[in-house]
């Protein structure tokens, strides 16, 4: 079993079952919701997720049409996407989880979105756009 949670502390999870399909996403709305160069997500099942305190300040952002994403009100730590056609699934983003995770990241999505400024050295697979079989456990 996994654990974590955002900066604050008020949000706090936990994963029951394994992290599938973890990916790092260049595309320009990851960039901007992480302030980073990339977003690291990983797919759990949604009944394999529970949120165990702070659901009054996750709060969502349909950042594109039937996809929210989920952060907390109060510090903005972003720890989870839903897509409307994959109910049964949620995407969490990995740098909240506090626990040691046993599964690797697998591929490099929209890699042609990504920052001028950032290099991709390492030897995981590239995709212009979302990796294949995506959405399939
Ligand atoms: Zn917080
Ligand atoms: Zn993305």
């Amino acid at each position: 079993m996994y654990t974590g949670g955002c900066l604050c502390g008020s949000v706090r999870f936990a994963i029951q079952g394994p992290i599938r399909n973890i990916v790092y996403c260049h595309c320009s709305r990851c960039r901007k919701a992480q302030g980073s160069a990339f977003a690291t997500n990983g797919i759990v099942r949604a009944n394999e997720f529970t949120l165990l305190s702070g659901a009054e300040l996750l709060t969502g952002y349909e950042s594109s049409p039937g996809q929210t994403k989920y952060f907390c009100k109060t510090c903005g730590s972003p720890i989870l996407s839903r897509t409307e056609s994959l109910p049964e699934q949620v995407r969490v983003r990995l740098g909240t989880i506090d626990s040691d995770i046993v599964e690797r990241p697998t591929a490099h999505i929209f890699a042609s979105s990504k920052a001028n400024w950032e290099e991709i050295s390492d030897d995981l697979p590239q995709y212009e756009g979302y990796e294949p079989n995506r959405g399939a456990f």
